[in-house]
């Protein structure tokens, strides 16, 4: 039986009816059916124990009316017999409750009328009379041992009531007085267990009707956890599972849903340049770009036997079983072709496609044992990566053999070639400050380089590449012009300094390369600094040499950057006059141990003795401050004192201080 909305609707307006209302026809009919087989087992057992019980009171017939005995016998035993048979056969044969009822209600009444108009022929009269009181048994069985339908009961015992009414009334020979009181008592116990036959039906029916009413709390409530569980594991924009839903789909196959031979495999999935696609067509147009790209890998995931969920972002993640590499590539492969014939547009990716293209990269837990979901996710990341820098829409097995940092380094080369003509270089300042007057005295120059979606390359990575492949030259003397530049139009305090690679140092036509920005902006050359770091073995290097005596010549500041980190600082001391050097911020991040704080006390003594101006980079705390007041450090630079910040930024910063 189904609880359909039609059931549930019923059953809550059957439970607050009124009462004289009659029972929902509907919900009767489904309780019968409900106990059908044990109403039907009741029927064909009380049916025998009736048969039974009738043919005992032989025994009162044979003694009290022996005239008509024989009959009476007769017809107790024979009535007996057919109507278990007919019963019987019924069961056996429709096995439909209400003709079995009817069967079992239509033998009462023919046991009944059957018995007593024989039994009327009798000539004991008042001995009957008495004997007759026991017809009350068969409007009590009626009424109450067969569970009938209240209608069925309330007609086989009404009928029998009569016969015996009608036997007492017109045919008995008795006294006026006994007519009337065995009368009024067949009709007394008929209506006394009519009443209880209706409560018994109305009880089974309420009780039938508070059971459907907890299934259907029952049904709902657990609809509702359902729902939650749902809501809880599912990623509202586009519908898939979460990363929650995931590590729980990956802990399940390592618990119990993996074959012999089998493995997980997993692919990361990257939307390429999605952070431009956002920026140049909105976030609606992104929003929609991602659940279509749903859609498609939770229905490739399906026909795959795999899942897809969202792992954040622009990330998708696939959860597979597989059994070699092999087919985790071609896994990989059909999501890849599979997005591209999508065919989204995406005009203003930066390269020379025009369609959204994803970047994957894929791992798989190996046989022995690596089932952490984590330590697969970083492999994935690890390849995706790679994928990336090789170009984009693509996928990448993770190898922990192979090394992918060359691929990577292979492309950024790529990107460096192209970054100033794209404008993916910009320049920050970082300020320095006077220790003595807390003042601002100059800028920093440090680049910064987008990648074609928009996120950040550091430094530290790309500056590498860059000398490597020779691109640093380029970047570097873009660096100087910007510097030039922005002093020439907004003065920028007292000094700007810009970063010079070894590689710009050793060539011959660098100092020209300066002294030629310096002249077209028609800056004063003090207020360029050039910090060169001993990253080189400058005894070595004479080109180098001679440069840095040309610009020094030509009145263009040169600072030592980093001091302390080369190999050869002292040497480097020794040769040039160096207008300031810049200690290293790992002295001043060593100074929390006295040893730490004492390296740096002789350092910033040393310099000093040689007539040094000292600056000290990475001030990042008061007490920082403080030290370096104490050492009699000259200038301070660090995130405490200011960040690097865009050109406007600082603007804006000096603008407020003066006012101030
Ligand atoms: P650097 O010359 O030592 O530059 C200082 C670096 O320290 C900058 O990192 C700066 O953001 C960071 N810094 C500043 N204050 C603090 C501080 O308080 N705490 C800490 N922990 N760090 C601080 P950035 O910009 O990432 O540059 C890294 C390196 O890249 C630079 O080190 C420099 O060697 C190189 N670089 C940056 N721009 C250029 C450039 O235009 N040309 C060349 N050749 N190299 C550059
Ligand atoms: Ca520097
Ligand atoms: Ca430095």
């Amino acid at each position: 039986m189904e609880l359909t909305d039609e059931v549930a609707r019923r059953a809550i307006a059957a439970l607050h009816r009124p009462w004289w209302k009659p029972a929902d026809p509907f919900l009767l009919t489904m309780l019968l059916e409900r106990n059908a087989a044990q109403n039907i087992r009741l029927v064909r057992f009380g049916i025998v124990a009736a048969a039974f019980v009738n043919s005992l009171f032989c025994f009162l017939d044979y003694l009290l009316l022996p005239d008509v005995a024989s009959t009476l016998i007769m017809v107790r035993i024979g009535v007996g017999l057919f109507f278990v048979a007919t019963v019987e056969l019924v069961a056996r044969t429709s096995r439909s409750l209400s003709l079995i009822h009817v069967s079992a209600a239509t033998g009462i009444i023919v046991a009944a009328v059957g018995w007593l108009i024989p039994a009327l022929q009798s000539s004991q009269q008042v001995t009957l009379s008495q004997f007759m009181v026991f017809g009350t048994i068969f409007v009590l069985g009626a009424n109450l041992f067969f569970n009938f339908r209240f209608w069925l009961s309330a007609l086989s015992s009404v009928t029998v009531t009569i016969a015996f009414v009608y036997g007492l009334l017109f045919s008995l020979d008795i006294n006026e007085t006994a007519r009337g009181v065995l009368s009024l008592y067949f009709v007394s116990v008929l209506a006394l267990s009519l009443y209880f036959s209706w409560q018994l039906s109305l009880e089974r029916y309420n009780s039938f009707l508070h059971s459907l009413q907890a299934q259907i709390q029952e049904k709902v409530a657990i609809e509702k956890g359902q729902q939650l569980e749902k809501i809880a594991e599912t990623d509202p924009l586009t519908g898939l599972r979460n990363r929650r839903a995931i590590s729980q789909d990956f802990l399940n196959l390592t618990r119990n849903g993996l074959a012999e031979n089998e493995q997980i495999g997993l692919i990361l999935i990257d939307v390429d340049y999605f952070k431009r696609f956002n920026d140049s067509l909105g976030h609606h147009a992104g929003d929609e770009c991602l659940i279509a790209l749903a859609r498609l890998f939770s229905q490739k995931a399906e026909e795959l036997g795999a899942v897809a969920g969202r792992h954040g972002g622009e990330e998708f993640v696939i959860l597979t079983k597989v059994n070699t590499q092999e087919r985790l590539r071609e896994l990989a492969d059909v999501f890849c072709k599979s997005v591209e014939a999508l065919a989204i547009p995406h005009p203003d990716r930066g390269d020379d496609r025009h369609i959204v293209t994803i970047s994957a990269g894929a791992a798989m837990t190996r046989n022995d044992g690596s089932m952490e979901l984590t330590v697969l996710l970083q492999q994935a990341d690890r390849a995706l990566y790679s994928s990336k820098f090789s170009g984009r829409a693509t996928f990448t097995i993770y190898d922990p053999t192979e090394a992918s940092r060359d691929a990577s380094g292979e492309n950024l080369a790529e990107l460096l070639k192209h970054a100033i003509a794209r404008g993916l270089v910009s320049v920050v300042y970082q300020p320095f400050i006077d220790a003595r007057t807390s003042r601002v005295i100059g800028y920093e120059t440090l680049m910064r380089m987008r990648d074609f979606d928009g996120s950040l390359i550091s430094p530290a990575v790309f500056i590498p590449v860059a000398e490597q492949t020779g691109a640093i030259h380029q970047l570097g003397r873009w660096a100087i012009e910007q510097a030039c530049r922005d002093i020439a139009n907004h003065g920028m305090s007292d000094v700007v300094s810009v970063n010079v690679s070894a590689m710009q140092l050793k060539t011959p036509g660098f100092p020209l390369q300066v002294t030629e920005l310096i002249c077209q902006f028609g800056i004063s050359p003090k207020k360029l600094a050039l910090e060169v770091t001993e990253g080189i073995d400058i005894a070595l290097e004479t080109q180098a040499q001679k440069n840095i005596e040309q610009l020094r010549a030509f009145g263009v500041q040169v600072w030592l950057d980093d001091f302390g980190t080369g190999f050869a600082g002292l040497a480097w001391l020794r040769r040039f006059d160096f207008d300031v050097v810049k200690i290293d911020r790992a002295f001043l991040h060593d100074c929390e141990s006295t040893r730490g704080s004492c390296m740096l006390q002789d350092i910033v003594r040393l310099l000093r003795n040689r007539g040094v101006h000292v600056l000290v980079e990475g001030v990042e705390t008061k007490q920082q401050v403080e030290l370096l007041k104490r050492l009699g450090v000259n200038t301070m630079q660090g995130y405490y004192l200011g960040r690097p910040a865009p050109l406007e930024a600082i603007l804006v910063h000096r603008a407020a201080s003066q006012r101030a």
